[in-house]
């Protein structure tokens, strides 16, 4: 195990046992309702986690943002971290998805966008290999858009990292050291990156985020991003998104369901605040939400032909 993941490790057991709030929520988290699902050659797994009723539920336009202390910037004085680099550092998440979750903040409050850290986002993912990173767009899951960061989990936490390599593939790009696939026929959209090289990687990941649309009055392209180490080479899944939130976040009654997906709800982990949607939720449900937040498959299809002409 090298160094940082040792640090991290002891900062996890050293949070849970100093810092009452993290202890009480990793304690019911071990207790907490799981079921499974299968989604034609998929697993999802669903969590019932009321503590996240914070994030699903979340007023993230910018008067409710402005009329809230910023919880990176405010902090629990029981709250520890550790220095990654110049720009971040490490904390424990004290309303956990997994078992080992962490959220790593940019040192200065500044709106959250991925392309200046991309780079960072890989040099972390390599200095903590037992973890997936993961970044949530201002408008696809962040319950911080005003503040950068990101956060991780523990690998075997995600179906999609487990799975991924089982799933059928199409392979877009194999040139300069970098490999890119899309999935075939199967929600939701997404696109895995593949490089032993952070510098082509980076440069390639920024050649496709120039392709995606940027919506109006927003500033970069709505994504989801999940990054981990596999046989020594970095492996990013990018779930490009067309909405923040499915249709039946905003509906009445019974087709209601509470959900907001970010990062894990793409990577096959739904979590569900009330315990309603977590006992009614159906496999179409699941295909219906990934289908309506992701690119459609004509865009996919749009998006496939310009990477395809690429030299
Ligand atoms: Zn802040």
């Amino acid at each position: 195990m090298g160094k940082l993941e040792q640090q991290v490790k002891e900062l996890l057991v050293n949070q849970k046992q100093t810092w009452e709030l993290a202890r009480d929520n990793y304690v019911a988290l071990d207790k907490i309702q799981t079921r499974r699902l299968k989604y034609t050659d998929r697993d999802v797994l669903l969590q019932f986690n009321p503590e996240r009723i914070r994030s699903s539920a979340a007023k993230v336009d910018k008067a409710s943002l402005d009329a809230r202390p910023c919880f990176f910037c405010h902090r629990p004085k029981e709250q520890q971290s550790i220095i990654y680099n110049r720009d971040f550092e490490i904390l424990v998440n004290p309303y956990p998805i997994f078992q080992e979750h962490l959220t790593i903040p940019l040192l200065r409050h500044e709106q959250q966008q991925i392309k200046p850290y991309i780079g960072d986002m890989l040099d972390i993912a390599w200095n903590l290999p037992s973890y997936a990173v993961f970044y949530n767009g201002p408008k696809c899951g962040a319950s911080a858009p005003d503040h950068m960061h990101f956060q991780a989990g523990i690998c075997s936490g995600f179906p999609i990292v487990q799975e991924w390599k089982q799933i059928e593939k199409q392979e877009l790009w194999n040139k300069n050291g970098v490999q890119l696939y899309s999935l075939k026929k199967t929600q939701p959209t997404s696109l895995f990156f593949l490089s032993n090289d952070k510098e082509k990687l980076v440069e390639f990941f920024e050649s496709i985020y120039e392709l995606l649309e940027i919506k109006e009055n927003e500033y970069e392209p709505r994504m989801n991003l999940l990054t981990w180490i596999e046989d020594n080479r970095w492996v990013i899944c990018l779930f490009p998104r067309q909405e923040s939130r499915p249709s039946c976040f905003y509906k009445e009654g019974e087709a209601n369901i509470l959900v907001s997906p970010a990062t894990v709800e793409m990577s096959g982990l739904f979590i569900f605040p009330l315990e309603k949607d977590f006992r009614k939720v159906s496999e179409i449900d699941i295909q219906t939400i990934w289908k309506e937040v992701s690119l459609s498959e004509e865009q996919l299809e749009g998006l496939i032909c310009q990477i395809k002409g690429f030299n």
